[in-house]
């Protein structure tokens, strides 16, 4: 399949699923996050919705809470190919720890990186097309079947994130954000009150961690994310910008 053909979504079921996601925040604002959870995962889309983490800094918190709704929730990771080991460790002690029963692991098609990225050299001369073949193209076959997803963004994250609401549009899918309204103070709170392992990139200075390469250490008083793709205008990977402005703005494949 053509990676653009991946990202076509007729108007209507966009339309539709932004009616949807509009009604679902209206519903749930209100909730207390497990039981947004529940519903969400038990009620307003049964077998059809899926956790995406990336087992970094902060994931152990909306692992646990779905973990404690329903284990058998599919969870979708990422692996870019960039991925630190360390994340591959934690996932799998995470995993374990928490019974997760259906992790699934989304990768990037290997003929469109023989064609695109040879030489795995492209995140540093065009990282948004990097971030497009490595990772929104395959979560977005990973979630192929699915009507919703669930994404751990927070809103004191900033940028793009602080007006985030509960659910939103995703294309045709709608995207829960039940950490969206979660201080800091509250993740390392719920994280202490379960006894939650750190990612062991943490105690090293990362407080944000996605692939090797375009992570960095973050220094007492800078935002958590600004070791996210540093020196660089660049601040989300793509899957949290939506089909539309995935398409205008041009990943070129
Ligand atoms: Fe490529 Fe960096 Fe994006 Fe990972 S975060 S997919 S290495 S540009």
């Amino acid at each position: 399949m053509a990676l653009l053909e991946v990202f076509a979504r007729p108007l209507e079921l966009v339309d539709l699923a932004t009616s949807h996601a509009e009604l679902l925040a209206r519903r749930l604002a209100p909730w207390r996050t497990r039981d947004m959870l529940d519903e969400v995962i038990h009620h307003e889309f049964p077998g059809g919705v899926a956790l995406v983490s990336s087992f970094g800094a902060e994931s152990s918190v909306l692992l646990h809470l779905v973990a404690s709704v329903d284990r058998a929730t599919p969870v979708i990771f990422v692996d870019t190919g960039k991925i630190f080991g360390s994340t591959h460790r934690y996932r799998d002690e995470i995993v374990a720890r928490l019974g997760l029963t259906d992790v699934r692991v989304a990768k990037p098609d290997p003929a469109v990186l023989m064609v695109q990225d040879e030489g795995a050299g492209l995140w540093m001369r065009n990282p948004d097309k990097c971030c497009a073949i490595r990772k929104v193209a395959p979560l977005s076959k990973a979630l192929s079947g699915f009507e919703a997803w669930i994404s751990g963004r927070k809103r004191y994250q900033g940028m793009v994130r602080a007006e985030m609401p509960i659910a939103e549009a995703d294309g045709d899918r709608v995207k829960i954000n039940p950490l969206a309204n979660w201080s800091k103070a509250d993740v390392e709170s719920y994280a202490r009150l379960h006894d939650l392992p750190d990612h062991p990139l943490v105690a090293d200075g990362f407080r944000s961690i996605g692939c090797m390469p375009c992570t960095s250490r973050v220094a007492e008083g800078e935002d958590d994310r600004s070791g996210r793709w540093r020196g660089s205008n660049k601040t989300e990977c793509g899957i949290h910008l939506g089909l539309a402005a995935f398409e205008r703005d041009g990943s070129g494949i």
